[in-house]
């Protein structure tokens, strides 16, 4: 008796796949930056790259290369060669699976000056990676970005120069406090944009020129374009049925998030916005049936992608927004100043979702489920990363409170498949809809 493989209700944008070629064309440029004599600096958290490509860098973003070897399941060596190095499970996957990549990046340069060619397979990913010159770390909100660039540090024979951006926790619990206003915002605006300051000396330092002040401007005018317009494609999707969702927006982290400010990336979100207004034109949706409207907090689970998105529209549920697509990654464009952008970069920074104490993650989530008209929420609880999992339960407990509005926790990471538990899952998914049936119901009565 064969199983018959349920009808897949999805219906993605297809200019997404733009950015992933894209991106695809970023990485590989990546892979040849020391044939051709480029300086190249990896970092981690915060999008640092306007500030490496004006100083005319080859730019490599820890998380980002991790969670692309996860999408395309292929971080297995990279995690295999972290553990060997002494790396237990419980790190944080991005971090696990980028040491890894270190430690494999630093046996080929090793070989290729010992002359032991051969020993690793060249083609494999996780080792192409070009060796750093330096590192930048710029990490909100989490403790094991330092940690992580400091064991990176020692795999390469602590000889390479890193520079640490302090960014402060923006916790809130001044009387003014709130989501972009109050004291504590215009200081610690202050602070990081003091030290993006000292970032660009050591730049300097590194480089041997002096920084290119209009080069960033010019690539900051490209990304605030690109952000408003991204913006612009998110906020049509409050429409109900969406015409987009969620894991659309998933799949434009990316170019967002570290590919270089320019035109291709103005007109990439053009494209995306585009043909969202197009699909209401032609009243097309992005799921099939969308009965239920659901947010999504928590790290994606970048192994899972295409797997969630077509589990979560079997149900007819549309994921339609999320903390990390939706708080992240250029989202206040109005505060990029583009003839000195510095301050605005750092709010940004400042400004990562995990960065909040909770009366400014209540503040975002409420703002979000009014204007999604969300019916329930996702909690990715993403097993290595803490800053992204503590403040869930209280967050829950304030959406249902403050809104009605149900939610269910599944287990998972952002770069490890083995946390996630799939009848779990179901489970857990169908006990919030069918809590959203009831109360629906008692509404109608
Ligand atoms: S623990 Fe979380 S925030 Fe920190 S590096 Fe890992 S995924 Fe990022």
């Amino acid at each position: 008796m064969s199983i018959a493989t349920p009808r897949d209700k999805t219906n993605r944008l297809s200019s997404t796949r733009v950015g992933g070629k894209m991106t695809a064309d970023y990485w590989d440029n990546i892979f040849t930056a020391k044939e051709r004599g480029k300086h190249v600096v990896w970092y981690n958290g915060s999008a640092l790259n306007p500030i490496f490509q004006a100083a005319g860098l080859e730019w490599c973003h820890g998380e980002a290369f991790a969670a692309r070897l996860a999408a395309q399941h292929l971080e297995e060596p990279a995690q295999a060669a972290g553990s060997e190095y002494g790396y237990i499970g419980e790190l944080c996957s991005y971090a696990r699976t980028h040491l890894g990549c270190a430690v494999l990046t630093q046996k080929n340069v090793n070989e290729r000056e010992s002359g032991v060619v051969g020993m690793l397979d060249q083609q494999e990913l996780a080792a192409k990676l070009p060796a750093p010159d330096f590192f930048v770390n710029g990490y909100a909100g989490c403790s094991t970005g330092q940690q992580w660039d400091a064991m990176t540090y020692r795999v390469f024979d602590r000889k390479l120069p890193i520079f640490n951006v302090s960014i402060p926790m923006l916790w809130g619990n001044k009387p003014d406090a709130g989501y972009m206003r109050g004291e504590e915002w215009n200081e610690a605006s202050t602070y990081v944009e003091g030290q993006l300051r000292e970032l660009v000396k050591f730049l300097e330092q590194q480089t041997g020129r002096p920084f290119d002040w209009d080069a960033l401007s010019e690539s900051m005018s490209y990304i605030k374009k690109a952000s408003r317009l991204r913006l612009d494609a998110m906020e049509l999707c409050t429409l109900a049925p969406t015409p987009a969702t969620y894991w659309d927006w998933v799949a434009s982290i990316a170019p967002i998030n570290f590919l270089p400010g320019n035109q291709a990336l103005v007109d990439y979100f053009a494209g995306v916005k585009a043909e969202i207004q197009q699909r209401i034109v032609d009243g097309v949706s992005a799921v099939a049936n969308e009965r239920y409207r659901v947010y999504f907090d928590g790290i994606m689970n970048w192994n899972k992608l295409g797997f969630l998105t077509r589990k979560f529209a079997e149900y007819d549920v549309a994921v339609v927004a999320g903390r990390y697509t939706h708080e992240s990654f250029w989202q206040e464009p109005q505060l990029i100043d583009v003839d000195n952008p510095l301050r605005g970069m750092g709010q940004h920074y400042l400004l990562c979702p995990l960065n909040h104490g909770l009366k400014n993650l209540q503040e975002l989530l409420l703002k979000r489920l009014d204007q999604y008209s969300i019916d329930g929420i996702a909690f990715h609880s993403t097993r290595t990363c803490r800053a992204m999992t503590n403040p869930q339960s209280m967050l829950a407990k304030a959406a249902e409170r403050e809104r009605g509005v149900k939610s269910f926790v599944f287990e998972g990471d952002v770069a490890d498949a083995s946390f996630y538990n799939d009848e779990l899952f179901d489970s857990r998914l169908e006990a919030m809809l069918e809590a959203i049936d009831v109360q629906r119901m008692k509404t109608m009565v």
